[in-house]
């Protein structure tokens, strides 16, 4: 049994229904969630529940604070309120890198440059970068460098490999299409080996059939047990690929349900004519 976390708000008589909370066995855990900049409510009290193994979708219309939610969640930014846990540890105000070593990942809506690297470089220090540990003592300790460093080298090939872009790893970054860019980014968050990956809007920006590729890709790392909660615009991709689906308007929770249920909930279809649109 899935109990709702009763909301209250604005948007005329809209009522926030809230997430799904009690689920069996969540993987990520947010706990009333508040966030202002100024005097704009960004994060209205958020608690949401990520079950391991879903393919969980957050969709709401633009200003909604779907970004926000993942920064306060990951640790990029300060809370103003509410707790968070990953795997039942509590990472409430911890950095990013203490929170990705709990066992999640984020990617940015806008992918980083990664000036100056090579595909191979830029995995190597993605092996190590979210996670905060330091690639110096593999120089220093050169017995272990083989061991270790052939080991995460064996480790980028393979995701490289799984995202289709193996044939790019000598290649300068900087060189890379915005599509093949996407990619790099993708194959690199997974170098944590993260308990779940948080997407924000995995195909803005990219073509059609990069964008079935991606779909693919991560249903593929689903099957084999990867957790997802996804950020998205595009309405037939998360409504495809994701069940359950969180809806976030006004910096609050919606609703949660299935993606049909989703789709037929006229406040949903409310919020995204009353807000700017999807
Ligand atoms: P979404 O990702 O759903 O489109 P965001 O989380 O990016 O929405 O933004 C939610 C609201 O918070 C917006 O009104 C946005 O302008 C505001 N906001 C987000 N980040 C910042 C920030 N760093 N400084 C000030 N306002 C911000
Ligand atoms: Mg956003």
């Amino acid at each position: 049994m899935t109990e709702h976390a009763g909301q209250t708000g604005s948007h005329e008589d809209m009522t926030y229904e809230g997430a799904n909370l009690g689920k069996s066995d969540p993987v990520l855990r947010t706990e009333d969630l508040r966030k202002t900049f100024g005097g704009l409510v960004a994060t209205d009290g958020v608690s949401v529940e990520v079950e391991r193994g879903s393919i969980t979708g957050m969709i709401g219309p633009n200003g909604a604070g779907k970004s926000t939610l993942f920064n306060l969640i990951s640790g990029f930014y300060d809370l103003d309120g509410g707790r968070v846990w990953v795997n039942d540890t509590e990472v409430t105000e911890k950095e990013p890198h203490e929170t990705a070593q709990s066992g999640l990942i984020r990617t940015f809506q806008t992918p980083r440059r990664l000036e100056g690297m090579t595909v191979r470089e830029a995995m190597l220090v993605g092996a190590k970068g979210q996670t905060g540990e330091s690639i110096l003592p593999l120089w220093l300790s050169p017995s272990k460098v083989t061991r270790e460093e052939r080991a995460n080298v064996e480790r980028a090939e393979r995701l490289l490999e799984r995202f289709e872009i193996a044939h790019l790893i000598d290649q300068p970054s900087t060189d890379l299409s915005g599509g093949q860019l996407k990619l790099v980014e993708l194959a690199r968050a997974f170098t944590a080996d993260p308990d779940v990956m948080l997407l924000d809007e995995p195909v803005a920006g990219v073509n059609p059939t990069l964008a079935n590729d991606i779909k693919r890709f991560i249903r593929e790392l689903n099957e084999e047990g990867q957790t997802f909660l996804i950020i998205e615009h595009d309405m037939p991709f998360i409504m495809d690929l994701a069940d359950p689906v969180i809806v976030l308007d006004q910096g609050k929770v919606l609703m949660e349900g299935t993606p049909d249920e989703v789709r037929s909930d006229q406040r949903v279809i409310d919020a995204y004519l009353g807000g700017a649109g999807p």
